[in-house]
């Protein structure tokens, strides 16, 4: 999958040398090789085009790390907007409702809605220890339901047996008592597909969609389709609520494309992959592994890691120096901590991390992701001068601050005092070591 993005990449890190920082004319054919590549993998074009734009605008101007090549420097970007593209965090399955949660199998016959439909049976039994029972609504081919009843015995599921003659909104009323009754956690329902789109289908799911009320309706796309994919992809999510995908059939040799346009296209995540014909293939959707595989670049990827934990840890290091010495702690130094919070995956991802009582306290001052950015906007429109000597910062140029940042004057007060407060403890740190520092921070 996506072998041409990582042949094109390879040949970006080798020409892209010795620059000190990704300008738009350096980058430009480095770029071209990756909007090329993305569009033999079948991405859809206005997803290129808005995937490219916005790798040049992170890239523009960036300083290349010491340790990297700007090639590489490269490549760390169009990872990064991989895993946004895909949605950035992992989108777990919602069910949290009163019992059963209903979750809905919409797709095209072929897609792989049946299959999808027993795997996650298995998967919710086993990873989230329910109680599941599988449902077929699919009348029309008298197959889909045995297929169906032969996946439940083979992973032990609770099956829902249909009568001849049966309509899909009979079946799912029936069903959703019987769930109730038995107490089920977790109802699935597969339901009838087509070879393309249809308004009977359409209709038809639509009603099961208005009399079942499912927590999850789940758009099952088969990886392979490409193109297609994103065409059928539109028209389920104009005509149903979906509130995630299945992407199925990544085993095969699809060319990718689906993974990193479905979601622009529906605007709801890729929850499940469908990585194998049997039961067990089925795994948790998470993008950053994905654009990990997309880019086939173990080696570079780990470059890039390490490259960035080596200077958090020079920088880490110059700041203990220079305040062990004495010298006063600047703007420059704030910013500079704020730049490692981000490179640590802002402050979203840091919160997962820290304990409990620190990540109160960061609540507590309302330092976010868009805070962080603001703060350095902030600090970005200050000149050298003033990041040296915060004490220059008189109304005059605190407003000139304001106006370059696009913010209000308090926005720049607030950071000032919040300067003040990290110097002070810099102080105390200095002094009187970190028993005296805590002291400080409790009045
Ligand atoms: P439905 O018509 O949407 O219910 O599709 P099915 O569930 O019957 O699947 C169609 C075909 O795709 C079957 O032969 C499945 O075994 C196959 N299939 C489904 N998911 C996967 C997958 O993730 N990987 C592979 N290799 N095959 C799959």
């Amino acid at each position: 999958m996506f072998d041409n993005l990582t042949n094109r990449l390879s040949v970006v890190i080798k020409t892209l040398r010795g620059e000190a920082r990704l300008t738009e004319a350096n980058i430009q054919d480095a770029l071209r090789e990756v909007r090329m590549a993305l569009l033999e993998a079948d991405v859809a074009l206005p997803v290129v085009k808005e995937f490219i734009a916005r790798v040049k605008e992170k890239a523009v101007g960036k300083e290349v790390m010491s340790s990297l090549s700007p090639g590489q420097a490269l490549v760390g970007v169009v990872h990064q907007e991989l895993i946004a593209i895909m949605g950035g965090e992992k989108a777990d399955i919602n069910l949290a409702t009163v019992p059963p949660a209903v979750i809905l199998m919409a797709g095209l016959q072929g897609a792989g809605k049946t299959t999808s439909s027993g795997k996650l049976a298995k998967w919710l039994m086993e990873q989230k220890k329910k109680k599941v029972l599988l449902v077929s609504c699919d009348t029309y081919r008298p197959a889909a339901i045995q297929q169906l009843e032969l996946l439940a015995n083979q992973t032990g599921t609770d099956f829902f047996p249909v009568h001849a003659g049966q309509q899909p909104k009979e079946i799912a009323a029936a069903a959703l008592d019987f769930a109730r009754r038995h107490f089920h956690d977790v109802m699935i329902v597969d339901t009838a597909g087509r070879l393309a789109i249809d308004e009977a289908m359409m209709e038809e799911i639509r009603e099961l969609e208005t009399l079942l009320k499912p927590i999850e309706t789940l758009f099952v796309v088969d990886a392979m389709q490409g193109q297609d994919a994103v065409n059928t992809a539109k028209a389920f999510a104009e005509a149903l609520p979906l509130t995630g995908v299945i992407l199925t059939k990544l085993d095969g040799d699809a060319r990718g494309g689906a993974a990193l346009s479905v979601l622009q296209v529906t605007g709801k995540p890729i929850k499940f992959a469908g990585v194998a014909e049997k039961m067990t293939g089925l795994e948790a959707f998470h993008p950053d592994r994905m654009a990990s595989r997309i880019l086939g670049m173990g080696d570079v990827l780990g470059l890039i890691e390490e490259a960035q934990r080596g200077v958090d840890q020079q920088e880490a290091e110059k700041l203990a120096k220079k305040i062990k010495s004495g010298k006063s702690f600047d703007l420059n130094d704030f910013k500079m901590q704020f730049q490692q919070m981000k490179n640590m995956g802002g402050m979203s991802a840091m919160m997962d991390k820290l304990p409990a009582q620190l990540t109160q306290a960061a609540q507590k001052v309302k330092m976010d992701d868009k805070v962080m950015g603001r703060t350095e906007g902030i600090i970005n429109a200050m000149t050298p001068q003033e990041r040296l000597k915060p004490e220059i910062l008189k109304a005059s140029r605190k407003r000139r601050i304001a106006t370059g940042a696009g913010v209000p004057v308090q926005e720049v007060n607030r950071l000032l005092a919040q300067f003040e407060q990290t110097q002070k403890m810099m102080k105390m740190m200095n002094k009187g070591g970190m028993a005296k520092m805590l002291r400080g921070m409790k009045g």
